[in-house]
């Protein structure tokens, strides 16, 4: 057997709180301290396997980008980050797929697949994030046509709870459970991504779209990705952001003002942390996400929540909001609306529907914030709302469960590959209604 296995001390990724072992460990927006009996950093495929081996609960940490206790082991459990082993990332350009080790992130993924002249359909607001944890929650960028990013997954492969490694691809019956699973059924020490060939894409921003007679469906459908902001001081949206593919054509936006300056979603903070705008093309991975790699992303000082809803619901919902629009901007530093285009993975929050995500970066300040995620989630639940997996959200799980409807084969999947429940936490427990 290779390797080590330290008890953590040095800075982790999840950033500004990462301390040595003994002291906490918190994510990266500082509103969680893990529960856990010991954070571990293997430094080798051998110490990994032999830790999984030999823990009675393991669960991974990513990035830490998320903002709920989906991570946390509890007590007796081993947090386990899997940033001290090699960083795996690897381009086949014949079969167009990327194999990528289980804590690489975005960034240099995208940057090593652009290299080689391909390209992913898309990614999130931000590159800093774990490809591997990005994927278990369901995180997603923006496009009608654009799935999430577990989309682009071919290939799954996980440590299992015995040490075993067991590879699920797409012709596997249990691939669309294996895909955003939560972290529940092993660690992933790697996934095989699809890949197409390399693209540009122009911002073009616009300010000041109207609530009144908005049609959704077409200012959605406007580019290839695209998303509105507003800090509900007023109805309607402050901010649009059209992500244009060069290779498409260029719609007309007349519903809005072209913008005469560069622009952040926050409004106050700069727009240097910002990606290129003002139409000037760009490697794709340097324009769809909103924020640079080498900036911190979004205000840094946040909590977030958002919810996922079918995209035929769209003005229903925004018209629900604006109905508690004083309410929710007293705390809110921001709320983008997107789309996702539907897929077939069980726990997928655009699980076989069109959908429109509504999110929300509320102010850092968990007391203040909580009555009205609670406000929110009342008016949003005629549209059946589910809620993003990583983020703050009120809605019991009880009632979260009922919004999947292959739950029961997601949860008949984790006692298939991990009977024992040593990748199960309190968070999947009440989820699975285990
Ligand atoms: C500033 C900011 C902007 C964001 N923008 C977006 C956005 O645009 N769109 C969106 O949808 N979401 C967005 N998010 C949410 C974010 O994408 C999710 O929380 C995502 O899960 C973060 O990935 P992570 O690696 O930090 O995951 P973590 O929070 O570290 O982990 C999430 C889950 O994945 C599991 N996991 C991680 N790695 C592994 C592994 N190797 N094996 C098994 N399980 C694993 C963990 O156990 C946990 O259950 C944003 C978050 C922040 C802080």
């Amino acid at each position: 057997m290779g390797g080590t296995v330290t008890d953590g001390a040095g800075q982790h990724e999840a950033g500004r709180h990462g301390t040595a072992g003994g002291r906490p460990w918190r994510n990266w927006a500082g509103n969680i301290t893990f529960t856990a009996g010991e954070l571990r950093r293997p430094d080798s495929p051998d110490a990994l396997r032999a830790l999984v081996a030999r823990s009675g609960r393991v669960r991974v940490l990513g990035s830490g980008h998320s903002f709920n206790t989906l991570a946390e082991p509890g007590a007796d459990g081993v947090l386990l980050s899997l940033g001290a082993l090699p960083a795996e990332i690897d381009v086949d350009t014949a079969a167009r797929t990327v194999r990528v080790g289980g804590g690489v992130r975005y960034a240099e993924l995208a940057r090593r697949v652009h290299e080689h002249g391909l390209a992913l359909p898309n990614m999130a607001s931000l590159p800093h994030i774990s490809v591997a944890g990005s994927v278990a929650t369901g995180t997603h960028g923006s496009g009608v046509r654009n799935g999430s990013l577990a989309s682009s997954v071919r290939e799954v492969e996980l440590l299992t709870a015995d040490g075993s490694t067991l590879v699920i691809g797409r012709d596997d019956r249990r691939f669309d459970g294996a895909v955003t699973s939560l972290g529940a059924l092993g660690v992933v020490t790697a996934l095989t991504l699809d890949l197409e060939p390399g693209y540009e894409v122009e911002q073009h921003l616009f300010t000041e779209l109207p609530l009144e007679g908005l049609d959704f469906e077409a200012v959605a459908s406007a580019a290839y990705s695209v998303s509105l902001f507003t800090d509900w001081g007023a109805p309607g949206f402050r901010q649009v952001w059209l992500k244009r593919r060069t290779d498409q054509p260029l719609a007309v936006f007349p519903w809005a003002t072209p913008a005469a300056e560069a622009l952040h979603p926050v409004p106050g903070m700069p727009a240097v942390n910002c990606t290129e705008q003002f139409g000037v093309p760009g490697p794709w991975h340097e324009r769809l996400p909103h924020f640079r790699a080498e900036f911190t992303p979004s205000s840094g000082e946040e909590l977030q929540s958002e919810y996922l809803l079918p995209r035929s619901a769209a003005a229903g919902m925004l018209y629900a909001i604006d109905g508690i629009r004083e309410t929710v901007s007293r705390v809110l530093q921001t709320c983008e609306v997107r789309t996702v285009a539907a897929d077939e993975q069980w726990l997928s929050p655009a699980y076989g529907r069109d959908t429109v995500a509504v999110h929300f970066t509320w102010v850092a300040d968990t007391a203040a914030v909580l009555p009205v995620v609670r406000e929110v989630e009342a008016v949003l639940e005629p549209f059946s709302p589910r809620p993003h997996w990583g983020k703050v959200f009120g809605i019991p799980a009880t009632v979260v469960r009922t919004r999947y409807p292959r739950i029961g084969d997601f949860a008949e999947l984790v006692r298939e590959l991990d009977p024992a429940g040593k990748f199960t936490n309190a968070f999947v427990r009440d989820v699975l209604g285990a």
